[in-house]
């Protein structure tokens, strides 16, 4: 990225509230059913109707609040922000402006660089989503689906702090990690429950006020986010390198052709007419109710990660991937208390052929054919030398199928260990016979043939031999 240009990027983050009901009806908010059957009067705006609201949302609110140092408004209020859609029945959608329930706080980051950064969340407030209009499969006509409208959603808005795509992407993980924690939010990405709107602007290192924003929307995707920023931050420096200036305005990501385009500028941006909604109090929420939801908090993805440090002993990294999911850290701690390896090398399983058997079948913890207590039958067998750390990865792919527990395949397959000393000298002795000149070479000063000898040995056994052995052996044998 052009290194002239300061880049500044503010999130507004949408996250779906994990409640039962709707924010201010009793109807369901399950995902996916048929359009319009999970949607009531309130809902559909019928007149005469009155919202009534849901204190779970109230409630998961104030959990996000204490859970980023923030203050709980004791007194907050709803607005109505008045603008005409077809997926919005009532004309207006009930939010919160001036008096949000969630004032300041802060979230940890690591930037680019791997250093610790504080963004600083400015604030975050509930509101109702809209409904959905429908294209697809309606042939020249539109549909409303209104089973979405009053879903309760969690508007996170925070300081323009951040400083490229990558470190919004990160903010935008961690804030993701913590909703999950707290399980305010599924944060599925896919059914549009977690997604974000990106301003953006840049300006030169030694230009003190902010430059103009264009503000990104809809971005559901962790791998949008980024693209979409460096692409709107490369056609800004082009726009004010050629002598123009930034037009504000909102821009749509086109994930297809990774593009940007206009969807409306400041001039025709609607003026919203906000006033405080009059069918319903002002929230007043009392210090004891905060006292009682601090106290229900689970241990924080940053306060994890210091533990797992401390006890664990591992590298902070490997904390902070571990740690980014409940369930995966949770997942760390089972295999932990039973493995007889050392924590950084049940760590290294855990992020590295595990998650990376996940990832590939694209499964969840709790779907994985391998449990805790298997991966950590598996890592006793190494503990115990009964297998290599290098079998144990065949042994794993073979447990991942299925095949059986660790000590079941290692005996199916004949792939314990050698680990006695007279049978790998037997075999040390035949591959030095059988490879005379490098011999010579190696006793030459060839130090470096050591590698070739052991894995003539590995070729030999099938790669069964214990390497310690054979690597002492082999000195030994080549003096
Ligand atoms: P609006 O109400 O028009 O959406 P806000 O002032 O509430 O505007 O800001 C929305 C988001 O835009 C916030 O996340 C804020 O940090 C970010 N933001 C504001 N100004 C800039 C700027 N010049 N560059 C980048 N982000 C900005
Ligand atoms: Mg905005």
């Amino acid at each position: 990225m052009n290194s002239n240009w300061e880049i500044v990027i503010g999130l507004e983050i949408h996250a779906q509230l994990a409640t039962s009901s709707k924010i201010f009806s009793g109807a369901s908010t399950a995902f996916g059913e048929e359009p319009n059957t999970q949607a009531c009067l309130v809902d559909l705006g019928y007149p005469g109707t009155l919202p009534v609201l849901n204190q779970q949302a109230i409630e998961m609110a104030i959990r996000f609040g204490l859970a980023i140092d923030a203050e709980i408004s004791p007194r907050s209020v709803f607005a109505r922000k008045n603008y005409f859609y077809p997926d919005l029945p009532k004309g207006y959608q009930i939010s919160q402006l001036d008096l949000p329930i969630v004032v300041g706080g802060n979230m940890n980051i690591l930037d680019g660089n791997g250093n610790e950064k504080i963004i600083g969340i400015t604030r975050a407030h509930l509101e109702e989503d809209a409904g959905k209009s429908v294209h697809e499969g309606l042939d020249g006509l539109s549909g409303i689906d209104l089973n979405r409208a009053g879903t309760p959603l969690l508007e996170i808005v925070s300081e323009p702090e951040m400083s490229s795509a990558k470190e919004a992407v990160a903010y935008m993980r961690k804030i993701h990690s913590i909703v999950r924690y707290l399980e305010i939010s599924d944060g599925n990405m896919q059914e549009g429950s977690f997604r974000c709107d990106a301003n953006v602007s840049i300006k030169r290192f030694d230009q003190k006020e902010l430059g103009i924003r264009t503000e990104l929307k809809n971005l559901n995707s962790f791998k949008f986010i980024e693209k979409a920023i460096n692409h709107e931050v490369m056609r800004q420096i082009e726009i004010i390198e050629d002598g123009g200036t930034v037009t504000q305005e909102t821009r749509l990501y086109d994930a297809d052709l990774d593009e940007t385009r206009p969807m409306r500028s400041k001039e025709e941006a609607n003026d919203y007419r906000y006033f405080p909604d009059p069918d319903l109090l002002p929230v007043i929420i009392e210090e004891d109710y905060i006292n009682e939801i601090k106290a229900s908090l689970p241990e924080l993805p940053s306060v994890k990660k210091e533990r797992f440090i401390d006890s664990y002993n591992l590298k902070s990294t490997d904390a902070e991937v571990l740690t980014a999911s409940k369930q995966l850290a949770d997942f760390y701690e089972a295999v932990e208390k039973i493995a007889n390896t050392e924590s950084q090398i049940t760590a290294n399983w855990v992020i590295g052929d595990y998650t990376a058997a996940l990832n590939r079948d694209d499964l969840e913890i709790k779907d994985a054919k391998l449990s805790a207590d298997d991966l950590a039958g598996l890592l006793n067998k190494i503990a115990d030398q009964t297998i290599s750390g290098k079998i144990a990865k065949e042994v794993f792919e073979s447990m991942w199928r299925g095949d059986g527990s660790a000590e079941e395949i290692i005996e199916k397959k004949g792939l314990v260990q050698i680990t006695d000393d007279n049978e790998i000298e037997n075999i040390v002795n035949q591959v030095m016979e059988k490879n005379p000149s490098q011999v010579k070479d190696y006793l030459g000063g060839k130090g470096q043939l050591l590698g070739y000898f052991v894995g003539q040995v590995m070729k030999e056994t099938k790669g069964k031999a214990n390497p310690k052995k054979v690597n002492d052996i082999l000195k030994k044998k080549l003096k």
